[in-house]
């Protein structure tokens, strides 16, 4: 299975219609099976390995760390959505990412990801709705988008 990007946008677009965004679905839908691992040190945030029989419809398969807060672990996830949207032909046979989302990749490379991912679970259009409908603290922000309070401030603070 393999999704053109124009495809892949489209399936993510499918997924902000609402709050918060489903990012193991999401990675579902484009082909990518997600695994939540135990026991990992807490200096590791996540991997998208090439794996025939781990991974989904696509081949890659996504490891997140168990041990890390729920909005930890979703934009981990998103992170490697986006590192298999953006960076497929630089996995190779996988891509792990440290506790700061470091991996072998450029850190311009990181920061693509990073936004991406930013850009997956904090939807602008969504945000803003939510904003005009009068939900303007970020703590209640965060909490309706499932992201850490400090993505959040980051996410409202920046102009796009
Ligand atoms: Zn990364």
């Amino acid at each position: 299975m393999t999704l053109t990007y124009p495809e892949q946008l489209e399936v993510i677009q499918k997924h902000q219609a609402s709050a918060p965004v489903q990012t193991v679905a999401l990675a579902d839908d484009l082909g990518l099976k997600v695994w939540h691992v135990p026991n990992w040190p807490d200096d590791l945030s996540g991997k998208i390995v090439k794996s025939a029989d781990q991974g989904g419809p696509s081949g890659y398969a996504i490891y997140v760390n168990k041990g890390h807060h729920v909005n930890r672990r979703r934009f981990t996830t998103a992170h490697e959505i986006a590192h298999f949207i953006l960076h497929r032909q630089f996995i190779g046979d996988g891509l792990v990412d440290d506790g700061l989302y470091r991996s072998r990749l450029s850190n311009s490379m990181e920061a693509q990801a990073n936004k991406l991912a930013a850009d997956i679970l904090m939807p602008r259009n969504l945000l803003n709705q939510h904003i005009a409908n009068g939900v303007t603290s970020v703590a209640r922000l965060a909490e309706i988008f499932q992201v850490s309070e400090s993505a959040m401030s980051i996410r409202v603070g920046a102009p796009n």
